[in-house]
């Protein structure tokens, strides 16, 4: 790639999951594309978090990408939840057999983009100094990419070694005999704890809020059994297409009220003891709707935990009390209650000695001094728009997207964002993809996306700007799928929580998924592409060799 060239058709900035398979798309289209990715390398989520236990919960040969025949067949996958090494390998993979690698620049992180209203193209300021224009920009930056550290006095004061599990040393960490400190309990600490208990010295974990969790029964992939997957692969996405969350667990016909309890208790202990999401996914559709429901799940869940954890204080500390199971993301653990069975793990429970700060040799709590080796911030992310809001993008007049998205996001279809014309979110907030088995969504987006690009190119169209009432329209229809759902009074990133960033603190919900399910969302999206775009206002600028409209596609249909 001539790293002097400075003029691309589209940008696409972000080399993980949506990125690569964005790329793939417009180099398949002969459209002049390049891939800006921040990281010394692609592979976005899985690039970055290389702590012990990090892996897939979605099944692997559901998470892999759907467009290749030939990728189907070729690549087995060796486990059911695929490790990141693994996946890592696998990303690596499909750049190298696509030749996609050459599309991509590595080490630039795009610092601030302005719309040039006159000419219909974005400027893009990158790290390394450059500017770079483009009619199009596709940001892939991901939903989880901007991890967030607690607000804790110390923290540069502590002489072992810390860090957030996102960055993780790609060297690996030694672990051996180490006094190893984790804050926090969601999705990655119970991966990382279950992994890492029997490998360390001292295991203290601190918590502030129990989190849900379950079995994800995770077993090899035998050479026979992949070629059996692979015979089935287009069943297999078939299935995934029917479901909401793009995962093959379909939720139950029947209602909760429909069966008796005695079939209610008979259907979860096969989920339970299943792989995969199937006690979340495959359940009753009241678990995420009717209080009495989800509380007798709930019921049924921490059952589950007290005969799992042998002490039965620390089993009570382990079972969530402010929400009931399934309004948060669900966790899938592999051992990690059993972890608590260990002589060498502790739980400090935050809710009663909250943490005071980082000491030179560990952390205080208003309880007493510990002293560790290692600590680890297992502390989450400025989900979906935090990744937005470290980039200064300016869209018509010079409008900041983090001061229109200041309260809240508001899109179009979550795909794109009236005043910022050109603008593509494959991973943005408020579109399904937010809310599934991600690369499902992701496929799905890239493709409206790069029809979209297509469709403005045959007309010579220059530019695309979604109309406000369109957005405003799309983004309460967004905050109407979450009035039923119990997940709107729980403190996590579906509801756009996190204590460390400032306005995201509990008493502010954010709309950030679209809780309609992909199928529904899915044929909304394709209805606005096949009806031509009405809600999308396109114009054609001046620039050299484009052409006017052909007669008939009209501009601007508000
Ligand atoms: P998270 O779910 O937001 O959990 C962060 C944890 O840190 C929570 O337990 C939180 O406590 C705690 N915490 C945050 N700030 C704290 C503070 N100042 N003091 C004490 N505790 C603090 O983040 P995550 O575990 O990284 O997971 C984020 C998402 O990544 C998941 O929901 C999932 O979508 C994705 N993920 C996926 C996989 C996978 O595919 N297998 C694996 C890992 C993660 P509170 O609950 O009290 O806020």
């Amino acid at each position: 790639m001539g790293e002097a060239k400075t003029d691309y058709e589209v940008i696409v900035v972000g080399a993980g999951v949506a990125g690569i398979y964005q790329i793939k798309r417009l180099v398949d289209l002969g459209i002049d594309a390049t891939v800006l990715e921040s990281a010394p390398d692609l592979g976005g989520t899985w690039y970055w978090n290389r702590y012990p236990g990090c892996r897939f919960d979605s099944e692997s040969y559901t998470y892999g990408f759907s467009f290749s025949r030939e990728l189907l067949d070729e690549w087995h996958w060796k486990e059911h939840f695929s490790s990141q090494g693994e996946n890592l390998r696998y990303l690596n993979y499909v750049a190298d057999k696509f030749d996609l690698r050459r599309h991509m620049q590595f080490n630039c992180k795009v610092e601030a983009m302005q719309f040039d209203e006159a000419r219909d193209l974005w400027q893009l300021k990158i790290s390394d100094g450059r500017t770079l224009t483009c009619r199009f920009v596709s940001l892939a930056i991901g939903l989880l990419s901007a991890p967030t550290m607690p607000k804790l006095e110390g923290i540069a004061d502590f002489k072992g070694r810390s860090f957030h599990t996102f960055y993780w040393p790609h060297e690996g960490v030694d672990l051996a005999g180490k006094r190893v400190a984790v804050i926090g309990t969601g999705a990655t600490a119970i991966q990382l704890i279950g992994e890492i208990a029997d490998k360390v010295g001292q295991l203290t974990v601190f918590q502030r809020r129990p989190n849900w969790s379950a079995p994800l029964n995770n077993s090899a992939i035998s050479a026979d059994e992949m070629a059996g997957i692979r015979a089935r692969y287009d069943e297999i996405f078939a299935a995934c297409a029917l479901t909401p969350g793009s995962f093959l667990h379909a939720p139950q016909d029947r209602g909760f009220y429909e069966v008796s309890r005695e079939e209610r208790l008979k259907l979860w202990d096969k989920l339970y003891d299943e792989r995969g999401f199937g006690i979340w996914l495959a359940n009753f559709r009241d678990i995420f709707m009717d209080e009495a429901a989800n509380a007798e799940l709930s019921d049924y869940i921490a059952d589950r935990i007290r005969r799992r954890v042998r002490d039965p204080r620390v089993a009570e500390k382990l079972i969530p009390k402010d929400h009931g199971f399934g309004v948060q993301r669900l966790p899938l653990e592999t051992k990690y209650l059993e972890a608590y069975n260990r002589d060498n793990v502790h739980l400090v429970d935050l809710s009663e000695t909250p943490l005071v700060r980082v000491t030179g040799n560990g952390l205080r709590t208003t309880e007493r001094d510990y002293e560790f080796d290692i600590i680890v911030y297992a502390t989450g992310f400025d989900a979906i728009t935090g990744a937005f809001d470290l980039i200064d993008i300016r869209g018509v007049g010079g409008e900041r997207l983090a001061a229109k998205w200041k309260d809240a996001p508001s899109t179009f279809l979550g795909l794109l964002i009236h005043g910022f014309p050109n603008l593509l979110m494959p991973t943005g907030p408020q579109s399904a993809s937010a809310s599934t088995n991600f690369p499902r969504g992701i496929e799905n987006n890239v493709n409206w996306c790069t029809d979209l690009l297509q469709y403005m190119r045959d007309r010579g169209y220059t530019r695309a700007d979604a109309s406000r009432e369109a957005e405003a329209r799309w983004t309460a229809y967004v905050a109407k799928t979450y009035e039923i759902m119990l997940m709107r009074k729980a403190k996590s990133w579906f509801t756009g929580y996190n204590s460390n960033v400032a306005g995201h603190e509990e008493g502010t919900i954010r709309y950030f998924l679209y809780n309609g399910g992909t199928p529904k969302f899915r044929a909304i999206a394709n209805d606005v592409a096949e009806k031509g775009y009405q809600e999308i206002a396109f114009s054609a600028g001046e620039r050299v060799g484009v052409q006017a409209p052909a007669a008939g596609a009209s501009a601007a249909r508000l």
